[in-house]
């Protein structure tokens, strides 16, 4: 039988134009296009799914007997509610001339995890910690948990006693056991699974292992790591989203780092006193041990400007990591060199600036030493940071001599392309489609204005997002504007949220996203509103004003008209043009 998902690569394949294959299709025959949930059976944990689907226009559609709207696209969404286990459900849908159409699909919800039944002495996988492999030194904390028999004695690393949890503490379960060891500085342990030990009250015993082998080290850390790779970055935590961790910063290879732990596929990194970050393994070559951990006095610093960009120098003995964050009112970007103490007596600018009012500089902490940068224009328009040698150099980018599109280069960058999808409509609207189809429309625009005009991708492709950046440095761009459309996710019913957005990371680039919101608000588009920090990698660069736009919900039935409707793409490419326009305008000022 021929998948939702197989349906709609026939559906898609053959017209470019996708509103024409589905008023085509619809002519022909009847149909019911699934396309959330993708497959005919699918399983999750949750008790609701998204679904989105669609038909002939005009028909009138049941799903398990319940009505749905249609929409005069076809469209018909809602958020089913599932049940323990087996959920099949049936569409029907029935066109106006009578004839009827069925669809059937399977979700199957997972059953939720169970307390361990008394009778039999158990330590069960679900919800064994810890998860990943981990090294820990002096004075870490090692934190497990097992599910197994409740009110039985639970100990684990050869007799320390674990905590049975409160049911209200533990998902409602009982038998759920934690404990913690603080690592001693005598303490070793080499790459060992942990072992937990139940004992019931008749004197029975069962062990079982963890998967994730763990390592004390309190003799060999920190260790000294050297960054690899073109673009490594540096998260704040480990926390885990649809994005990734939030970026703390993004840095090149060679520079040295202090190592004081490992988890979940990352290493610690120490920063400075009360300061740390995690990178992944793979974007690190371990020393051996007993190297020099990063530190270095600075030197003399140089302040000067050539055509394009003002230049800080900052001479250090090795290349250490640092992170760097924007201030406005007054605008200034502020660098942290982690492992850097300062000996600089002396800081020349020369006369040669344009965008740097001023630099100085703070040692904030023992291993913390702050650059700050003052700017002489209210807009920041980039910098980047790179070592040259162990030279420490930050180029501040000057404000365009004319603020006119006409003298302007901007990137366009259409999101996903060729098997990354992106977000899918009702109709079988494909968000890459869909971004290229109004970024192509934002090219004629801004060309039709005289700006130079570079993509990120000319066809149906999925650069990378470091070969899409490299696509901005080596275009020497001024702006960059990324194209997308928004989704809900499986657990929301699509017809709550529609709305366009617009997303910024830094905060000096927040004006251009809210001039190009307030103006894309004029096509009528509900707000979705303007979102900060957004940790996303097109967003992530400093070099240059970026926003990325997420158009419009494809998700949204009402949404999902507009964004197949050619004329409304054109009039929204129009708004964005007129957007950067008043943000030049604004940056005038
Ligand atoms: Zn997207």
């Amino acid at each position: 039988m021929m998948n939702g998902r197989h349906l709609l690569f026939l559906l898609v394949v053959p017209w470019v134009a996708l509103p024409a294959s589905a008023q085509q299709f619809a002519r022909d025959s009847s149909f019911i296009l699934l396309v959330v949930p993708e497959s005919d059976t699918t399983t999750t944990s949750s008790a609701v799914y998204r679904l989105s689907a669609s038909t002939n226009p005009g028909s009138k559609v049941t799903v398990n007997d319940k009505s749905f709207r249609v929409y005069p696209s076809g469209a018909f969404v809602g958020l089913l509610e599932l049940n323990v286990e087996d959920n099949p459900f049936t569409i029907v849908s029935t066109n106006e001339a009578g004839e009827s159409t069925s669809k059937s699909f399977f979700i199957i919800r997972s059953k939720p995890l169970e307390t361990t039944p008394s009778d039999t002495l158990a330590i069960e996988d679900a919800m064994l910690e810890p998860k990943s492999d981990m090294w820990l030194g002096e004075g870490d904390l090692l934190e497990v948990q097992i599910k197994g028999t409740p009110n039985c004695v639970a100990t684990f690393l050869g007799g320390i006693v674990m905590h049975e949890v409160p049911k209200s503490d533990a998902y409602g379960l009982e038998g759920v056991y934690r404990g913690s060891y603080k690592v001693a500085r005598t303490d070793t342990l080499t790459n060992q699974p942990i072992t937990f030990r139940l004992e019931g009250n008749d004197g029975k015993v069962v062990t079982s292992k963890s998967r994730a082998k763990i390592s004390f080290k309190p003799q060999d850390l920190p260790l000294v790591g050297v960054t690899k790779g073109e673009r490594v970055y540096l998260d704040v935590g480990l926390g885990e989203d649809r994005l990734g961790g939030a970026k703390l910063s993004f840095m090149q290879q060679g520079i040295k780092l202090a190592i004081t732990g490992k988890a979940a596929g990352r290493y610690r990194v120490k920063l400075a006193e009360s300061q740390e970050a995690w990178i992944p393994e793979e974007q690190v070559d371990l020393q051996p041990p007993g190297a020099r951990l990063p530190y270095s006095l600075t030197g003399s610093w140089s302040v000067s400007g050539d055509a394009r960009f003002d230049v800080v120098s900052i001479n250090l003995s090795e290349k250490l990591p640092f992170s760097s964050f924007q201030e406005v009112d007054p605008t200034r970007i502020n660098i942290d060199v982690y492992g850097a103490v300062s000996n600089s007596n002396m800081i020349t600018q020369q006369l040669t600036t344009k965008e740097i009012k001023n630099v100085y500089y703070t040692q904030i902490a023992k291993q913390q030493f702050r650059i700050t940068i003052e700017l002489n224009h209210k807009q920041l328009w980039g910098y980047d940071i790179r070592y040259r040698g162990n030279t420490l150099t930050i180029r501040v980018k000057h404000q365009p001599e004319r603020l006119k599109l006409s003298s302007l280069t901007i990137v366009l960058d259409a999101g996903h392309g060729g098997t990354n999808r992106g977000a899918l409509g009702s109709t079988g609207a494909l968000e890459k489609d869909v971004a290229f189809a109004i970024m192509k429309h934002l090219k004629t625009q801004l060309e039709g204005r005289g700006a130079k005009v570079v993509l990120t991708r000319t066809d149906d492709t999925n650069p990378s997002p470091l070969e899409r950046l490299k696509k901005v440095w080596s275009a020497d761009a001024d702006i960059l504007v990324s194209v997308h459309a928004n989704s809900v996710g499986l657990a929301t019913n699509p017809e709550d949220v529609q709305g366009t957005a617009t997303f910024y990371k830094h905060v000096c680039f927040r004006p251009l996203s809210l001039c190009v919101l307030k103006q894309v608000l004029k096509t009528g588009l509900a707000s979705f509103g303007n979102v900060g920090s957004f940790n996303f990698g097109l967003v992530s660069p400093t070099e240059l004003p970026n926003v990325l736009i997420e158009t419009a919900f494809i998700s949204h039935p009402e949404d999902e008209m507009k964004l197949l409707d050619d004329e409304f793409r054109a009039t929204l490419a129009k708004r964005v043009a007129d957007g950067i326009q008043d943000f030049l305008d604004l940056s005038e000022e």
